[in-house]
């Protein structure tokens, strides 16, 4: 299911462009419009989901494609040797801006612990 409003489902209907990275039946991975680091990769499930908190057992699978789409974008990037995050914000305090369920993966630079 997708929804007519959200901008990531219009993405993932190439209703508006977006700098592909990966494509399959299930996931859509493509650059971010902002990107916060060297590479800056949004990997999402074709099927509107809100938010984490949303998951239902149903979704295990495609939770997993998510983090193995990514996992698989990192290597193809060369990033394994060098490491990389991955991150999924849910809902207000964490920051979440797009409401479709979605992974950052970001890499080429070092990063922090703990995050802001
Ligand atoms: P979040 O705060 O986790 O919801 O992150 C949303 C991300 O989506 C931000 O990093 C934005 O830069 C990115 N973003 C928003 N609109 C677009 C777009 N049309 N194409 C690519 N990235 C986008
Ligand atoms: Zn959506």
């Amino acid at each position: 299911m997708q929804s007519d409003k959200c901008i990531f489902c219009k993405i993932a209907r190439k209703d508006i462009p977006a700098k592909i990275v990966y494509e399959d039946d299930q996931v859509l991975a493509f650059e971010d419009a902002k990107p916060q680091a060297p590479v800056h990769v949004l990997i999402i499930p074709h099927d509107h989901i809100e938010k984490v908190s949303d998951l239902k057992e149903k979704d295990a699978l495609i939770a997993g494609k998510v983090i193995m789409a990514a996992k698989n974008i990192a290597r193809s990037k060369g990033l394994d040797d060098s490491g990389y995050r991955i991150v999924m914000n849910c809902n207000r305090d964490a920051g979440q801006e797009v409401f479709h369920v979605h992974a950052h993966l970001m890499g080429g630079r070092k990063f922090n612990w703990p995050p802001g």
